[in-house]
């Protein structure tokens, strides 16, 4: 039975498989097909800084265009990518690609990508940064990584050293869903982080409860004493923004500036967001 056979090889063989694993099992091959293929590609979600009142930069964030399944979303692809061993090659042709798009950026704009646990343990993983930054030529100081609290779990001296020599290239490091991880404060001490980013529940909640509220009052205070940057993730309405701002937040991300974009709609999303949220607000009242 050879990968050539198909899917439907492999399903022959294993009648016994329940529904789920199959279709786990179909996923998995899809992934390596798609990876072979090059199907993968990048959106952008614009960070609004409060302070400069203007684009600072862009996340990039996967997206898998199936053919059948249509876009998947990444929480649906990149833990089976992990599993099978196939993040460290998509993260680098993550990397890649993002940096060779924001080359054609304004150079002020800094673009954030995503890492996760996997590829940081990597030991070739300083080198892969290195090389995209190497053959995009931009700036190390317009590339952020964003890592979970799961990077940091178990406070692996080589995974620290590895943050210490990457911040050290010029790049800077971003702790993201803050507040959900196993959060112990202790890794704020471990590591010195440039930006937490404030998990969009938290976000969603503090217009609504207290707790929420005063979880982000925390997170933003926090950030403060630390001299490091707050950014809010998932601000969805002025309400939420108002809030977020009055808290004193210096940056955010959400569906109320833009959707994450796909690189073709990156120049008109800047434009959109020039002269602040409260024109676009405008024009977008009076086309309906
Ligand atoms: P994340 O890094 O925390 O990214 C933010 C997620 O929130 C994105 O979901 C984004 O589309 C979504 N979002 C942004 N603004 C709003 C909003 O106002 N409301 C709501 N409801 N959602 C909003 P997405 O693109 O589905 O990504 C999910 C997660 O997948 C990311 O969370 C990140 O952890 C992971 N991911 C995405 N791209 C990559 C990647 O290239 N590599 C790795 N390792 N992980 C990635
Ligand atoms: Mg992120
Ligand atoms: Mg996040
Ligand atoms: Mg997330």
């Amino acid at each position: 039975r050879s990968k050539a056979g198909g899917r439907g090889t492999w399903r022959f063989f294993e009648p016994a498989m329940d529904a789920s694993v199959q279709s786990r099992r179909a996923l998995e091959l899809d992934l390596r097909e798609a990876m072979a293929k090059d199907e993968f590609t990048l959106f952008y979600q614009p960070i609004y800084d409060l302070r400069m009142d203007r684009i600072s930069g862009f996340e990039a964030l996967l997206r898998w265009p199936h053919p059948k399944r249509g876009l998947v979303p990444p929480d649906q692809f990149i833990p089976i990518a992990e599993d099978i061993g196939l993040i460290t090659p998509l993260g680098e042709w993550v990397l890649n690609r993002a940096c060779e798009q924001a080359a054609g950026w304004p150079s002020e704009l800094k673009i954030a990508v995503n890492v996760s646990a996997t590829q940081i343990r990597d030991p070739r993983f300083i080198e892969v940064v290195a090389s995209a930054l190497d053959a995009s030529r931009i700036a190390p100081q317009r590339l952020e990584l964003e890592i979970t609290e799961s990077v940091l779990l178990g406070n692996s001296a080589e995974t620290i050293a590895t943050l210490h020599k990457l911040k050290a290239q010029g790049l800077s490091i971003a702790l993201d869903d803050f507040g959900t991880g196993y959060s112990s404060l202790s890794y704020l001490r471990s590591f010195p982080f440039d930006k937490l980013k404030i998990d969009q529940s938290f976000v969603r909640d503090a217009t609504a409860t207290n707790g929420s509220k005063l979880i982000v009052r925390a997170i933003t205070s926090l950030g403060k004493g630390l001299g490091i940057t707050t950014t809010a993730e998932g601000v969805e309405t002025i309400e939420q923004l108002n809030q977020i701002e009055a808290e004193g937040c210096n940056e955010v991300q959400g569906f109320l500036f833009s959707r994450p974009v796909p690189a073709t709609e990156i120049a008109s999303t800047i434009l959109n967001l020039r002269g602040g949220l409260a024109r676009r607000q405008l024009s977008g009242a009076m086309t309906g």
